[in-house]
């Protein structure tokens, strides 16, 4: 204990003081990040404070007497160059800006993630998520596939047989449709519901779709199985506080310049509701090269898994914009340890109202299905 501290000082010290490469100041990081882990699992803190170099005794106290009035026990260690001070007590009463904010603060470090109830730290075993009959996580795969947007009820007859057949297991369509131009297809709205709800029994299929206002949640809640939360929706915090506080499950796809912290503090938001039920998406990334339509970051999938229980479905579909890309992506996905793939499929995808030239075509959709099935199978999940 007295080594670490004595250690993680002396490397603050260095770090901060003097100019070292790169490659060294990683090491050092690593090394003095090592030391206050050590130093927090021996004192249980949860936020450590490290102050500037050559704070005064005054300053020292003015933090602790804050710190304190904020209701933490506090304990000091003072090095000869850096005196850093470990908060024991319930962080989650106190913002950090605040802790940054006082004088003589260089940094503060929360020792847990501030999406407690997404963390991994909270539930240490992956969340297995249903979706009507359909579970989702620990292995169970979701084979999510329909059209972008319900059309009518014959389009999303005709699709929904053919993913059903091919092995799809939950049917997509949108009712409600987030486009960027307001002189596009808007969605059928509740009729599009109900067609979705109405094929999807036909074919023994649950079914998602997307709500993109808080005051269609009461409808979406009563025709789906699944809400999606578009990517233009993550952090529309009303939408995702309202389907928190249904117990339907949530998908919750990624933000198009979100972080993964981002996403996961999106999920906070439903599951601080009470609502358990979020499977996270992966659905492509803003980049600065039109060849795809999106950056499908497919490193997103095992960093999320490191960080949190919830189960991760990719979208090669919006993350490529491209068919002929989506069979490789989606093996990616399923590779990486996604809990399932998400795509977007059209007979006729000439005349799809919405997102026609990234439709796979039946035959094409079946025969990545049939390759999913064996990935799955090498990695022991199933669908
Ligand atoms: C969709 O699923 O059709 C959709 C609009 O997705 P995203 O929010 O990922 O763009
Ligand atoms: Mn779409």
């Amino acid at each position: 204990m007295f080594a670490n501290q004595v250690l993680c000082e002396f490397f603050l010290a260095v770090t901060r003081e003097s100019s070292i490469d790169g490659g060294m100041f990683c090491l050092l990081d690593f090394w003095i990040r090592f030391c206050l882990c050590r130093l927090v699992s021996s004192w249980d803190f949860r936020v450590i404070i490290i102050l500037k170099s050559g704070v005064s005794d005054s300053q020292i106290d003015h933090v602790v007497d804050v710190v304190q009035s904020l209701g933490f026990a506090t304990h000091v260690s003072r090095g000869t160059f850096r005196t850093i001070v470990g908060l024991i007590g319930d962080e989650s009463t106190v913002a950090i800006q605040k802790l940054k904010s006082i004088v003589g603060v260089a940094d503060v470090i929360p020792v847990l993630p501030a999406y407690k109830l997404a963390s991994l730290e909270a539930h240490p075993q992956p969340s297995i998520v249903s979706v009507g009959r359909v579970r989702v996580g620990g292995g169970h795969l979701a084979m999510i596939a329909g059209p972008c947007a319900v059309e009518s009820a014959e389009r999303m007859n005709s699709i929904a047989k053919a993913v059903k057949t091919a092995g799809a297991n939950i049917l997509r369509g949108g009712a409600f449709k987030p486009r960027t131009s307001p002189y596009s297809f808007q969605g059928l709205g509740i009729d599009g519901l109900k067609i979705l709800r109405e094929t999807g029994d036909r074919y023994d299929m649950p079914v998602v779709t997307e709500v993109t206002d808080p005051r269609n949640v009461p409808d979406v809640n009563e025709y789906a199985d699944l809400i999606q939360i578009g990517a233009r929706n993550m952090q529309n915090f009303v939408l995702l506080t309202e389907v928190g506080q249904s117990q339907k499950p949530v998908l919750l796809k990624r933000g198009m310049s979100a972080t993964l912290e981002d996403l996961l503090m999106s999920a906070e938001y439903v599951l601080s509701q009470g609502n358990p039920n979020v499977i996270l998406c992966e659905r492509g990334i803003k980049g600065f090269d039109r060849a795809t339509r999106n950056v499908f970051d497919v490193a997103a999938v095992p960093a999320l898994k490191a960080l949190s229980h919830l189960p991760v479905i990719v979208d090669p579909s919006h993350a490529t914009g491209r068919p002929d890309l989506i069979p490789a992506c989606a093996y990616a996905g399923l590779a990486a340890g996604a809990d399932g793939v998400h795509m977007e499929v059209h007979d006729c995808p000439e005349e799809a109202m919405s997102d026609g030239p990234q439709a796979l075509l039946p035959s094409q959709f079946a025969e990545v299905v049939s390759q999913l099935k064996k990935i799955g199978q090498l990695f022991g999940r199933t669908f």
